[in-house]
């Protein structure tokens, strides 16, 4: 499960730290050009910021306003390519923007979308998503759309009018995990529970540049373990300035601004497939989006922290995203619907802003080969979206110092060989018929893709079933397949069962888990 493939005494030609969605699709990417790549996560894959998104693969219409001209390009560009990385986590998805006048005016929000449509397709990038056009929000009224459509279901009737765009859905945690998988495959060493406790420069026996010493320390048992590597990544996302105090590197000016968001977790606030992109009088905007079946994401906040280890949300911001969805929404909603919450937070790099919200999202890659000695790469802000393309740009930075990699970018392709939709929908029939019900061949297969087909040869291969939703042969898999080891990392992370079974199919499915790890 944790190939030795690295005997301590080979040098690695990359070590990736942090298990989030950058370090991963770094690992992805560097071992797919010919690079030895070890990755380091000291928790569990997906375990901080790149579990607690909005779970949206967007051109982010709101950066717009702050000129974010390149970002939103190349996260719009993206999105399509995203689209046929990973079809199995990520889906289209329209919005729909109500207009209130005293907000922004029409022409500013036409103009807006007139680019939205267009910037992704400046980079060469067809886009396949329909483009935005403007609507009544009012029933029987609704604009390109089929019978019986209410693109203002579950608002206020006072909401006569808006527009509707498009963007992506994602199963960020799940996305992460995916591209460790894929990078494992390719041969990566990749290892969870690991971190990275101190690493320092040492001259090459045979001179030339330098090498690192790494130090890595077993996160359960304190265990430590020495690597020599020729080059570190530090996608260490919130901890990437802190981490630095442990590289024995000179001090770098940069900073990062740690600002908290957070969402809550409501049952679904209206029926239609859409979501809700909501303006608010402070300029910002909130998200009401479809999540799983049975619930509704609302969120999300922008508030500076200097606490970034294990967030939760405030009351202030549960408040202020109850006012505003209650401004929009026919049926109000009180604290008392609240499912569940979580708080992420957003590693920026600062750029100076004194505005949270304001705050570059874009992200920044700082190379530090201090007097020509082994190269350290700093990973700065970043979205979920433009993983694949700061991963792009990660090694781009680091091919002059391994000149046996190869150039081309390749990562364009599905996480899963042979992934489609077409695929994925073959499969849903093939459980079907080996008697595994529609709702949980659907599950399986939005899960795990065509790995699916594995994990489900039959009805008696998958032990205890739970609500449709679970099974006992998924404990196994998580374990075997996906470095899971726990409990929360498995029914919160890896499978959001924590959210889809029902109290007492969790307490059974506990024992089990502890059975098993
Ligand atoms: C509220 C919120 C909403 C967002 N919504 C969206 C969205 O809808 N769409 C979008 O595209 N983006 C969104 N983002 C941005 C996106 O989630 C982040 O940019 C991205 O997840 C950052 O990933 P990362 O890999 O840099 O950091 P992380 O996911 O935090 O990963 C860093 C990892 O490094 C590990 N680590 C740290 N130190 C060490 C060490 N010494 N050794 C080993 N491992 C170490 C940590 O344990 C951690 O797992 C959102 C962010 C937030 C907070």
């Amino acid at each position: 499960m944790q190939p030795a493939i690295h005997p301590k005494h080979t040098t690695i030609d990359l070590l990736v730290v942090g298990g989030g969605i950058n370090g991963a699709g770094i690992a992805r990417d560097a071992v797919g050009r010919g690079l030895s790549v070890m990755l380091v996560e000291k928790d569990d894959l997906a375990a901080h910021t790149s579990q607690w998104s909005s779970k949206l693969i967007h051109g982010g219409l709101r950066y717009l306003e702050n000129y974010e001209f390149r970002l939103v390009g190349e996260a719009l560009a993206e999105r399509e390519v995203l689209l046929r990385v990973a079809p199995h986590l990520i889906r289209p998805l329209q919005f729909v923007l109500p207009h209130e006048p005293h907000l922004r005016p029409k022409w500013m929000l036409r103009a807006g979308l007139f680019l939205y449509d267009r910037l992704g397709g400046w980079s060469g990038q067809k886009q396949s998503l329909p483009k935005s056009f403007a609507t009544s929000l009012l029933p029987g009224r609704a604009a390109n759309a089929a019978p019986g459509t209410r693109w203002g279901a579950g608002l206020k009737p006072q909401f006569s009018d808006g527009f509707v765009y498009s963007d992506a859905q994602v199963n960020d945690a799940r996305l992460v995990v995916e591209n460790a998988k894929d990078a494992r495959a390719r041969g990566a060493d990749v290892r969870v529970g690991v971190r990275l406790a101190g690493a320092s420069r040492f001259p090459a026996p045979n001179g030339g540049r330098s090498l690192w010493q790494a130090t890595l320390e077993n996160s359960a048992t304190g265990a430590l373990d020495q690597v020599q590597v020729r080059a570190i990544v530090n996608a260490s996302g919130p901890w990437v300035k802190s981490l630095l105090s442990s590289i024995d590197t000179p001090p770098t000016k940069e900073t990062v601004k740690h600002v908290k968001g957070s969402h809550i977790i409501v049952p679904r606030v209206h029926d239609a497939p859409h979501a809700y992109i909501l303006q608010n009088r402070d300029g910002r905007i909130v998200f009401v989006i479809p999540y799983f079946e049975r619930f509704s994401l609302i969120g999300t906040t922008d508030v500076a922290v200097t606490d970034f280890d294990a967030p939760q949300i405030s009351d202030d911001e549960t408040q202020y995203l109850l006012n505003l969805v209650n401004t929009y929404l026919a049926k109000s909603l009180t604290r008392t619907d609240i499912v569940a919450t979580y708080a992420g937070v957003r590693p920026l790099y600062d750029d100076g802003d004194e505005n949270p919200s304001a705050i570059t999202r874009d992200y920044t890659l700082k190379l530090d080969d201090h007097d020509g000695g082994a190269p350290l790469l700093n990973i700065y802000g970043g979205k979920i979206t433009t993983y694949r393309k700061l991963a792009e740009h990660a090694i781009e930075k680091l091919l002059p110092f391994f000149p046996h990699a190869k150039k081309a970018s390749w990562t364009d392709t599905p996480l899963q060989a042979g992934e489609t939709q077409a695929t994925l929908n073959a499969l849903v029939d093939t459980l079907v018929t080996r008697g595994i019900s529609n709702r949980y061949a659907h599950r399986l297969v939005n899960r795990y893709g065509l790995a699916a087909d594995g994990i489900a040869r039959d009805v008696a291969s998958l032990g205890e079933i739970f609500d449709d939703t679970f099974s006992e042969a998924e404990i196994a898999y998580l374990r075997d397949h996906e470095w899971s080891r726990s409990a929360d990392s498995m029914l919160q992370r890896r499978t959001k069962t924590n959210l889809l079974a029902s109290p007492a199919s969790l307490v059974r499915i506990r024992q089990l888990v502890t059975q098993a790890l």
